[in-house]
């Protein structure tokens, strides 16, 4: 991938962005990008912010930890999401670099974040993840269970809550599985939604997305 390349595709994502919010009757700005940057490192990374955009994901805490500070340092609006399973004994770390935290799925998780988030006096946004698929290998609180772990995490923990967000199984229609989750976000009266990725962001916003997490359509595939 040239740099040039990186820049020219995402600024075909932008435009697929506007034409499927627009043909869902929506406004663009209704839906952001989190260009998700792993495993590419700064010298991809840069020529996009350099484009102007500020919102990137990463799935782990350690490589984000090599590449992140710096870049923060440098373009000081910057706003990271943690995309990735997160283990409690990292939560410090990663109250301490990410800005939104889309993947909190269990009690143990939501305690230690709520716990680091008032040590470090860092109030993150946070978006619960559901298993819409059920799969027994993927993160995410079943759909049944979101009502009470929202209200847990909102309520009891004082938990930022803004959305919700879901992975769909690789091998199904995402369609059904971003109409419930968007049914469950409305049930909990929340307002955000984190779905759709390189192959199905389209469908994503046809369903409200208002966060579509894109990596591979931009930066290229990964190895
Ligand atoms: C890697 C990843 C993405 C981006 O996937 P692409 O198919 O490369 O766009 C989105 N969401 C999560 C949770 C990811 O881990």
């Amino acid at each position: 991938m040239t740099k040039a390349n990186t820049v020219s595709r995402y600024k075909d994502v932008c435009a697929q962005i506007d034409a499927a919010a627009k043909s869902a009757g929506r406004q663009s700005d209704a839906v952001q990008l989190v260009a998700v940057s792993k495993t590419y490192f700064e010298d991809d990374i840069e020529p996009v912010i350099e484009t102007g955009h500020r919102i990137f994901g990463e799935n782990r805490i350690q490589e984000s930890q090599k590449k992140w500070p710096a870049l923060k340092e440098k373009y000081s609006d910057i706003e990271l999401h943690l995309i990735g399973p997160l283990q409690s004994n990292k939560a410090g770390e990663a109250v301490a670099l990410f800005d939104v935290i889309e993947t909190v799925d269990r009690e143990k998780i939501a305690n230690a974040l709520a716990g680091e988030m008032r040590k470090q006096d860092r109030q993150l946004d946070v978006y619960i993840q559901v298993n819409t698929g059920m799969e027994e290998q993927k993160a995410g609180i079943a759909p049944q269970q979101t009502g009470p772990f929202v209200s847990f995490c909102r309520d009891d923990l004082q938990l930022n809550v803004v959305g919700l967000m879901c992975i769909p199984p690789a091998d199904e229609n995402p369609g059904p599985h971003f109409a419930l989750l968007r049914k469950l976000a409305r049930e909990n009266k929340l307002d955000k939604l984190s779905m759709g990725m390189s192959g199905d962001f389209e469908t994503g916003i046809e369903f409200g997305a208002t966060l579509v997490r894109v990596g591979s359509a931009i930066f290229g595939s990964r190895a």
